[in-house]
């Protein structure tokens, strides 16, 4: 099922969680939603189901207009970070429990629930523990099941808030591959919050960044990594530095010195932004920042020196250096950023 989100505001009181947000998504798709905490990506994610209403705009489940319809007309299937399964039920009976609940007209027959359920513990790899209580199974387990049981009553849409969200990283990153193998063998269209910028990554056919309750940008993992459209999508994905920056005739100027080649960026002040990798060493060039080394971090077959570039500590930048070049806490040390962004606006 495709989903159209036109024009949604949401307002509590007179705080706007979200604010003219719209976005379409294919059928099979699926979107992370990431952002800091407060964004409103929990917000939408209840929106979509039904259990709160917009201020205004609209949501179409294919062509049909499902703003104002109940959570159980809209048929979604949900899993919450802590999704409380019926504790007193078994594995099968929690995974059944939607289908047996249907109206009678709708229900399907006790062995073709049987069959479905059979079926969905076999994908969800939970095999031999149909007949367990959910106090005998260790929390990966418990969302496998909550999964399970999402996906029996065939959804329109799937809803996941931060699924793996209570679980140890180890756990969390076995989970995030077999969901992306469940996805592709069921194809629903599935919504995915997140604030673990690399799981929206590994897992998304797009990532929606949302700040401050609205949409940042929209895009595959590559684009809003690569491409990032705003300050803070660039600063948010992956790790970066800034530094305030002028662009004057053909060049961009740090502190009065040129650093790199202004291109067909307009004149002005500007926030130049690039990642830690993306530099080289420039000892004794023209073409430089200089700064003093503040702190030295070794990590697998690199290392990161935060550099102090505003000579008072009030501002500094994250760097990679190559294990070749000395760096010692105290010593300057100078560089030039090699692919960078420019943004005219500030942060917001
Ligand atoms: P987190 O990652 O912390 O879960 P989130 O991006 O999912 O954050 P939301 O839960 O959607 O954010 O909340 C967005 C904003 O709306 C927050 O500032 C929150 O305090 C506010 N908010 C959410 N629900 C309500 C409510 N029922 N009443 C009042 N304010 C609310």
């Amino acid at each position: 099922m495709d989903v159209t989100i036109k024009h949604i505001c949401k307002d509590f009181g007179a705080f706007p969680a979200l604010d003219d947000v719209s976005l379409n998504v294919g059928t099979g798709e699926l979107i992370a939603l990431l952002g800091p905490s407060g964004s409103g990506k929990t917000t939408l994610l209840r929106l979509i189901a039904g259990l709160e209403q917009p201020t205004s705009g609209q949501i179409f489940f294919g062509s049909q207009d499902a703003s104002y319809r109940s959570v159980q007309e809209r048929h979604v299937g949900f899993v919450f970070q802590h999704y409380a399964l019926f504790r007193n039920m078994r594995v099968e009976d929690n995974i059944a429990f939607g289908l047996k609940m249907r109206p009678s007209e709708t229900r399907p027959s006790p062995a073709e629930i049987r069959r479905r359920v059979e079926h969905l513990i076999d994908m969800v790899q939970l095999t031999g523990m149909e007949r367990r209580y959910p106090s005998q199974l260790s929390g990966g387990q418990r969302q496998r099941v909550a999964l399970a049981r999402a996906l029996a009553i065939e959804p329109t849409v799937l809803l996941l808030d931060e699924p793996f969200g209570a679980l140890d990283a180890k756990v969390r990153k076995e989970l995030r591959r077999w969901l992306k193998d469940v996805h592709q063998q069921t194809g629903h269209t599935t919504f995915f919050v997140t604030h673990d910028q690399e799981e929206a990554l590994e897992l998304a056919d797009r990532v929606v960044v949302m700040n401050k309750g609205r949409i940042e940008q929209v895009g595959s993992a590559d684009e809003v990594y690569d491409r990032p459209n705003s300050p803070f999508v660039f600063s948010f994905i992956g790790e970066s530095s800034s530094v305030p920056v002028t662009v004057r005739d053909s060049d961009i100027y740090y502190d009065n010195r040129p650093i790199a080649l202004a291109g067909a960026a307009p004149h002005g002040q500007a926030t130049l932004f690039f990642r830690p990798q993306d530099v080289e060493m420039a000892e004794g060039s023209e073409r430089a920042i200089t700064g003093k080394v503040i702190a030295v971090r070794r990590l697998a077959g690199t290392r990161i020196a935060e550099i102090d570039i505003s000579g008072n500590l009030s501002h500094s930048v994250e760097i990679e250096v190559p294990l070749s070049v000395e760096v010692r806490q105290g010593a300057p040390l100078s560089f030039r950023p090699t692919i960078t962004q420019l943004f005219q606006q500030d942060i917001r």
